[in-house]
């Protein structure tokens, strides 16, 4: 039974509910997730508060050689995690270390928590009157993460809230669950006092405990539109602080400039890569006029044909691509394969008919192309979170720009040209929250924030960057008098001579 970690120790859940885990590449269950109850979620906010007080008043720099230490022991056990990621989500082995290489880039940002801690000073903004803000820590916060990036998700949230004087408690996605517990162990070793740093695995129950209970302060989300609506009008309710992540439908616009093995290539691995189970994966391709269509069609067809589809892990040479998370998952992906093709789109490959090398009974679609796609079809609609790459045809750049700004998500874009003036107007006009200018999956690195616009994100500061500083701390302003060197500390001239009944301004 996979356990929970807290106040520094791994702990079995008591309440008897549990879910199964599965190996997606062959489709058997490999454990059981033991589910916390209301009461065991409450016992992990009770050591996170007991937690806070004493390493709030750690030094920012103590509290950053913590996360020194973890960054050396995350570089150590690189591969170990690796393995354990792709064996309960299926994505390839390179890929896991991708997905901890961008995690760790938030630790390393941590580690400049001093710097980014400090605050902001005024000297003299009255006569004798100085006045700075200090970045106070929120208190007992908590991360709910999805299942597609068991460690980098949790790691764009708990390095800034630990390093800035908060206690975290996470609750990982139940699909898998073991990646955080492998992460917990580390930063024990790296030194984190007991109850600073608290896995509770668990479903709504724990999720819900967490928005409900008063002593969470703040809560970070990141997950499907629909429950990400949910946490952030439900902590709003209990009046909490929320950032709150949603789902995507991620547009590549190909200009007919554009250099095509270029733009087919990143189409490739930004669509197909980790099975399309990426919140910045690309879904759909924008083919400005049909000659470009024509061109992206064929390449990618001709693409598809080479994708090696296999397990993600114990391959001696490594596939390109690995299994759908669960079978609901996957049927889910052949549902909106079946539909797009009903509704009339033209399927060039249909991933349904993928032939493994070793038959299995693992959770595997291949990848998938539509052409043709329009914009009133439900594949193009809505977010099928698979390797499904839909090609949508428009006749001008200004039609392309329309339609991505007309969807309702915005979480990433890209545009491959080779034309500045039009990347430049893409840039500034595009409702999107993160633009790549021939970069298909421009994903911010650690120091910048992460977040989309519309309904791929609710709430207004972005993950990690100096927006996750933010979200992480509240703002005290002081403003301070001290008596002149010749009024005697101390005597009725000190301070305040008499009581001032307007508005205080500085004199
Ligand atoms: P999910 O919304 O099903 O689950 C996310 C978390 O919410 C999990 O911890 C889960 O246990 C919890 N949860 C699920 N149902 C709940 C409920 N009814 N009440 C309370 N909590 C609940 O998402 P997922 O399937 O794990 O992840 C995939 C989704 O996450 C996709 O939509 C993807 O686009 C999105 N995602 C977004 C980003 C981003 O940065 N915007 C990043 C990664 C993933």
């Amino acid at each position: 039974m996979i356990s929970s970690f807290i106040n520094n120790q791994y702990v079995e859940s008591q309440s008897e509910r549990h879910l199964p885990v599965y190996d997606p590449a062959t489709g058997e269950v490999q454990n059981q997730v033991g589910l916390c109850s209301k009461q065991e979620v409450e016992q992990a906010i009770t050591i996170a508060q007991e937690a806070l007080d004493s390493w709030a008043k750690i030094t920012p720099l103590n509290r950053a050689r913590v996360m020194f230490k973890f960054k050396t022991l995350l570089e150590q056990n690189r591969d170990e995690l690796a393995n354990i990621i792709s064996r309960e989500h299926g994505k390839v082995f390179s890929d896991a270390l991708g997905e901890i290489t961008r995690g760790l880039e938030v630790v390393e940002f941590a580690c400049g928590i001093p710097h980014l801690q400090k605050g902001e000073h005024s000297l003299n903004v009255g006569t004798g009157v100085d006045s700075h803000s200090q970045m106070m820590p929120l208190g007992v916060v908590a991360g709910i993460s999805p299942f597609n990036f068991p460690v980098m998700v949790p790691m764009w949230m708990f390095p800034i809230a630990i390093a800035t004087g908060n206690t975290f408690i996470l609750k990982p996605s139940e699909k898998n669950p073991s990646a955080p517990l492998f992460i917990a162990d580390l930063l024990k070793q790296a030194g984190l006092p007991d109850g600073v740093f608290n896995v509770v695995q668990g479903d709504k129950e724990a999720v819900d405990t967490l928005l409900q209970d008063p002593r969470v302060e703040a809560v970070s989300f990141v997950g499907s539109t629909p429950i990400a609506e949910y946490i952030y009008s439900e902590g709003a309710k209990y009046g909490k602080r929320v950032q709150a992540l949603g789902g995507a439908k991620n547009h590549m616009v190909v200009m007919p400039d554009a250099d095509i093995d270029g733009a087919v290539n990143a189409l490739m691995g930004a669509a197909y890569g980790a099975a399309g189970e990426r919140c910045m994966a690309i879904s759909v391709a924008v083919a400005v006029g049909d000659e470009t269509g024509d061109a992206l069609a064929r390449h990618l067809q001709d693409k598809l044909a080479t994708l090696k589809v296999g397990p993600g892990y114990g391959q001696e040479i490594e596939n390109d691509m690995g299994p759908l998370i669960t079978k609901e998952h996957k049927q889910k992906v052949c549902g909106y394969i079946q539909k797009g093709q009903e509704e009339g789109a033209a399927l060039l490959v249909d991933g349904r008919e993928l032939e493994l090398a070793q038959s299995s009974d693992g959770f595997f679609v291949g990848g998938t192309l539509f052409d043709q796609v329009t914009t009133d079809m439900t594949v193009y609609q809505e977010e099928i979170f698979g390797p499904v790459l839909c090609i949508v045809r428009v006749n001008t750049y200004q039609e392309a720009l329309q339609i991505i700004n007309d969807h309702e998500y915005g979480n990433g874009t890209a545009i491959f040209t080779a034309d500045g003036d039009t990347a430049r107007d893409f840039s500034a006009n595009v409702h999107i929250g993160m633009v790549g200018v021939n970069v298909p999956i421009p994903v911010p690195m650690a120091f910048h924030s992460f977040g989309g616009w519309k309904r791929s994100l609710f709430g207004p500061l972005h993950m990690h960057g100096p927006d996750g500083v933010r979200f992480f701390t509240r703002m005290k302003t002081i403003t301070i008098r001290w008596p002149e060197s010749d009024v005697k500390v101390g005597s009725k001239d000190s301070i305040q001579t008499q009581a001032e009944f307007v508005m205080p301004t500085m004199k």
